[in-house]
Parts: structure tokens; sequence; C-alpha cells
């Protein structure tokens, strides 16, 4: 099988091509925009403006908050409450969807977090039957659900963000997460930010946005066009550990024992599953890639996690299977 020399992504990776040395798309991509990526000085004073706008436009609305947070009680959202409600000085309202996957876990890191924070908190719950039917169907068709949360934690974020004049939404996804795909600066951070929902899509979703919203299933909130979402992890290079050992410290956080992954959601090994069957590889494939391309891992050290989950994940117990077509009413 094909692999791209540089950071090992083989050939059945999305939307991957390689060039006549045998390098990828994506490792292309990085390595024009290499500099940009890496000046820390400049993406902090990037970042420090923006939270600077976000305060004057909360001012002048008369908003109570900010910005608003996804919180999901794992370690990169409740880093992030940390830092822009002491670091940054922001009004920071945490947001949690619950979609009834959460882990005892996960629940008792939110309760300590909230504890420590001093931040207001909301928890929302969507129709249960409408959220179950976008599961099943998902998982049906596309072999994949955790669009669903995606797409639903996004739109009510930014409808109760809308709703309040929060002029800024600030999200925990991993620089992996948001360079995986990335091989144009199109809506793609720390380049562009997006000011709409389905701007924000692209950087998930590359285009399938378009898709969904033709379909008309997807709905994307069209008059809400002023709101910036902001990815931390985009303008802040901190490793997992580092995330982790700052609030052990902090806050007395803990950390999860034995799982890899989300130990905030007790369907992350259906997805994990899930993807091993569709693509052949984990979930993590891409975001590691790009530790590979930035220099924080080796091929080999991506590869061994990458075994590791295949291994724990390419069959899963029966109790557990059940355990998730309960859950999405299947
Ligand atoms: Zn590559």
């Amino acid at each position: 099988m094909k692999k791209c020399k540089k950071c090992g992504l083989n050939e059945t990776y999305t939307k991957i091509t390689f060039d006549e040395k045998g390098i990828c798309n994506y490792c292309n991509f990085y390595e024009k925009h290499k500099s940009e990526l890496h000046d820390e000085a400049a993406l902090e004073l990037k970042f420090q403006e923006k939270v600077e706008r976000a305060k004057e436009k909360a001012k002048e609305n008369k908003a109570k908050y900010d910005c608003l947070v996804g919180f999901s009680g794992g370690k990169d959202s409740t880093y992030i409450i940390y830092q822009l409600a002491k670091k940054y000085q922001m009004r920071v309202l945490a947001f949690t969807f619950d979609n009834g996957f959460s882990t005892q876990y996960g629940k008792d890191n939110i309760a300590n977090a909230l504890s420590k924070l001093n931040v207001d908190h909301i928890t929302f719950s969507m129709n249960d039957e409408i959220l179950r039917k976008q599961y099943s169907m998902c998982t049906k068709m596309m072999k994949n659900f955790c669009s669903v949360c995606f797409h639903n934690m996004h739109y009510y974020s930014y409808l109760f963000a809308h709703q309040n004049k929060i002029p800024m939404i600030v999200n925990g996804r991993t620089i992996g997460q948001i360079l995986q795909t990335a091989d144009s600066t199109d809506r793609i951070e720390p380049f562009e930010t997006s000011k709409n929902l389905k701007d924000f899509e692209h950087q998930m979703f590359g285009g399938l946005e378009e898709k969904a919203e033709k379909s008309g299933k997807t709905e994307y909130l069209k008059e809400i066009n002023d709101i910036e979402a902001v990815s931390y992890f985009a303008y802040h290079k901190v490793s997992e550990e580092e995330t982790m050992r700052f609030l052990e410290e902090n806050i007395g956080w803990q950390r999860p024992k034995g799982v890899s992954g989300h130990a905030d959601c007790f369907a992350h090994a259906m997805a994990e599953y899930m993807s091993i069957q569709k693509h052949g590889h984990p979930v993590r494939t891409g975001e590691l890639a790009v530790l590979v391309r930035m220099g924080e891992m080796s091929i080999e050290e991506a590869e061994e996690i990458l075994e590791k989950d295949r291994k724990n994940f390419q069959e899963l117990s029966l109790e557990e299977k059940e355990r998730f077509y309960q859950r999405i009413g299947v």
C-alpha cells in the first residue's frame, strides 16, 4: 500500500494525494505554512487581539459573557476554561451538551472543575427522540455518529451565543483535529476563522457541509453571521501531557485510567470500532499524522499508538455494542 514518506498516512486516508516524491498533499501544505504555524509569539498576539475584540463587543452588546466554551469535562475544554477565565480575564459561559453518552468519570470531572473554576455553566439536552434518530441515521448511512454531537453541540452554541449576544465561541479541538484534513487555508485556523456555523463546520467536514445543507436535513442558522469561532489550540502549543499535568496541579483534575481517547464519552469505543471497519484505521490516525509532521513524534511512535487502538477496538464486546444501540434506539 502506498504511504506518505513523511507522515506515514496511507492511500486510504480521506482525499489524500501524493506528489512524485511520494509526499502527501497534507505534508506539502504543512511545509508551505510551517513558519506561520510555529510562530508562537505572532499566534499569541493574534489570539489576544481576538480576546480584546470579543470583550469590547460584549460590552457594546451589554452581554453578560465575553465567550461561550463547550465543556465536556475532558482535559482540553477544562484547560481552556481555566486559561480564558484566569489568564485572559474573560467572562466565560461553560456550555455542556448532554448527549446521554457521558461517563461517571466525565461527570465527576465537570463537578470538580466547576467547583474550582468560578464560571457559570449550563447543561443543555435536546429532544431525545430527534437526537436518537440522528444518531441511528448517521450510524447506518456513514458509520459515523460523532458528527451528530459535533453539529448539535455547535448548532446550540451558536444559538445560545446569539440569543445572549455573546460574540465569541471557543472550542477545544486539538491542533491535530484542526489540521488533519487541511490542504488549503480556506476557513482553516489559525489562517482564517469563521463567523457562522456552516463555515465553521467546513473546518471539520471539509465540503460535506455543502451536501448536508442541500439534503435539507441539516440546518445552519443562516441569520447568525457575526459570532467568531476560535480554536484555542490553533494559537497555543500545549502538549497533551502538559495539559494534564497543569490541571492536576491546579484543580486536582483526575487522569483517565486505562482507556485511550475520550474517557468522558462511553460511545468512544464504538466510534473507533466503526472507523476501523469503515476506513481501516483508528479515529486518531489523521491527528497523529499532524504531530509527526510537526516533529512531535516519529512515524514509529504514531504507528505504535495506532496499533494499540486497533487492537483495543477492532472487536467490541456484545455488552458494549448493546449499550450503544440501546442508547440510540436501534
Ligand atoms: Zn504526509
